[in-house]
């Protein structure tokens, strides 16, 4: 059965399924996707999670190249579909949950301890796409790539430059924890129902190490975060604000790190950021 097929959906959702936006149920009916995320993330020897196998497009082919497949549905109402479509399959495990709160890692010392590698390929509900990132990210899973489909602005701020326009919080966050690349585009035609916004397939391949050091790593997020809070106002201003910091000693601060005071997050890379940090904490301001 070709599941990337809008009759194929129509037919196993029948009258009594039903498509939910708040799920963010988009699902991929152009079947050269699938394939393509699958061969860029597993192997022989791998163990993929993937998180929100719809009607089990996706898992059926990263079933195909990967040792073992774990999938995790938050929608029940799709269990008697998911039967009928992975029913054949040995290697693929569907368990049904809400992929923000199950420990994960429990979940991949449970499941993959006889893969070499392990990874994570979804095509994610837009609505939780940076807080899933980042919870697989920072909870410092043994995950060595991520291929994920996002939509496509997700995918360009997500991979951005540190220091360049398109880049925010996400972008720092995701550089401190993986190298990324946009590997293909994905019309809004491709899925069914069409969401209003084009998608990317992305990857994000784990670092062993951060490529910088920060003393307190909450501190260095939250400031991070405060350098992006207000995009259009210079660093001074917003870090200064958002965090309580004294202007002047910010001030003074930006220019021992030979930063002008009308610097902009955007023009900051990695390495100045966790200086700014580093700094910042060594003189017991933030
Ligand atoms: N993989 C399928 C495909 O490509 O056609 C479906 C992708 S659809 C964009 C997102 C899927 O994630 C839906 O099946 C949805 O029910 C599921 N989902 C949404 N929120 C979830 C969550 N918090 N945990 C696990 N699955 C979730």
């Amino acid at each position: 059965m070709e599941l990337a097929s809008a009759a194929t959906i129509k037919k196993l959702m029948g009258d009594d399924v039903f498509f939910k936006k708040s799920l963010g149920q988009n699902f991929l009916i152009d079947k050269t996707v699938c394939p393509r995320m699958a061969e860029a993330v597993a192997d022989e020897n791998t163990g993929v999670l993937e998180i929100g196998p719809g009607i089990g497009v996706l898992t059926r082919e990263l079933s195909a190249v990967a040792k073992k497949v774990v999938t995790i549905e938050i929608d029940r109402s799709l269990e008697k579909i998911l039967k009928t479509t992975l029913s054949d399959l040995q290697n693929v495990e569907v368990i049904f949950g809400d992929a923000m709160k199950l420990d994960l890692s429990a979940l991949i010392k449970e499941h993959f301890a006889d893969c070499s590698r392990v990874c994570v390929c979804a095509n994610l509900p837009y609505y939780i796409t940076s807080p899933i990132i980042m919870k697989l990210l920072e909870s410092r899973l043994p995950i060595e790539d991520i291929v994920v489909m996002v939509q496509k602005e997700a995918a360009e701020r997500l991979c951005a430059e540190v220091s360049s326009r398109e880049a925010g919080a996400v972008t720092v966050a995701v550089a401190y924890y993986a190298e990324s690349e946009i590997l293909f585009g994905v019309g809004r035609d491709s899925f069914m129902p069409p969401p209003k916004v084009d998608s990317a397939v992305i990857k994000l391949s784990v670092l062993s190490e951060p490529p910088v050091s920060v003393p307190d790593e909450a501190k260095f997020f939250a400031l991070v975060k405060a350098c992006f809070a207000q995009r259009r106002k210079t660093l001074l201003n917003t870090v200064s604000s958002t965090l309580h910091i004294e202007k002047s000693q910010l001030a003074e601060v930006l220019r021992e790190l030979d930063l002008p005071e009308t610097v902009r997050a955007e023009k900051l890379t990695l390495k100045e950021i966790s200086a700014l940090s580093k700094l910042l904490h060594d003189k017991n301001i933030f």
